[in-house]
């Protein structure tokens, strides 16, 4: 798509900045990666708008300001190895592996992460891995993991998750009903957890044995 460039600086100029992200680097990597990519065929144009969007399958590519506000909470500096769980499109992977050095990512639904793998590949992103499976219960085999991301709603705080990241590590999850929920930063330090509230969101359900049965 021509003058995307355009249109990325366009969203974080009028969406991003003037709510508050101000974290350069988190700013930069919104510039310069194509959300258009990530989206199905024919919604391209729209991609840079100041929402969510479908993406198949029943779920949804996050709006660009809940991106943004997620990554901003977990304090990248580019060294980081990051589990994420809920690959979907793959969109917010590719910020994270801009902006850290590994990114780990989880996918229950085969579809998408399959997509998401051409997806990221087409654009020549090599620190990513993608799993199938249920992200709730974490990926032990990579354990343990410098920051954590889960961009599906959950009852509560996955224990495994909690037990999987570092200290000093920091994780962030939305927390509450399957209809609306509350994005929690966790921080983890000097062997003590603290969790904070960072405002309202609505995300699809996370699925799995520490999260919601069904959807
Ligand atoms: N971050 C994505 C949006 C994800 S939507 C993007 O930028 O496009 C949430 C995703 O979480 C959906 O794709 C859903 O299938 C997935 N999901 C739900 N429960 C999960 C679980 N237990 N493990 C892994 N993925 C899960």
């Amino acid at each position: 798509m021509q003058d995307w460039e355009r249109l990325a600086e366009r969203m974080v100029e009028t969406q991003l900045r003037p709510r508050g992200i101000a974290d350069e680097r988190v700013l930069e990597a919104m510039k310069s990666v194509p959300r258009h990519a990530f989206v199905g065929p024919g919604m391209e144009q729209s991609a840079y708008g100041d929402h969510a969007m479908p993406i198949g399958e029943g779920q949804t590519i996050s709006q660009p300001y809940m991106v943004a506000l997620m990554t901003q909470a977990l304090e990248l500096h580019g060294d980081e190895r990051v589990l994420e769980i809920g690959t979907g499109s793959g969109y917010q992977t590719a910020i994270l592996a801009r902006l850290a050095e590994q990114v780990f990512s989880i996918e229950r639904m085969r579809a998408l992460a399959d997509r998401a793998r051409r997806t990221l590949e087409g654009l020549g992103i090599s620190n990513v891995a993608v799993m199938v499976g249920d992200g709730t219960v974490g990926w032990s085999e990579y354990a343990p993991f410098d920051r954590i991301i889960v961009t599906a709603g959950s009852p509560t705080v996955p224990e495994s998750l909690l037990e999987q990241l570092k200290d000093p590590g920091v994780m962030v999850i939305p927390v509450g009903t399957q209809g609306m929920q509350e994005l929690k930063v966790v921080v983890k330090e000097h062997g003590r957890t603290t969790i904070r509230g960072s405002g309202g969101c609505v995300f699809v359900p996370l699925v799995g044995r520490e999260g919601w049965e069904t959807e």
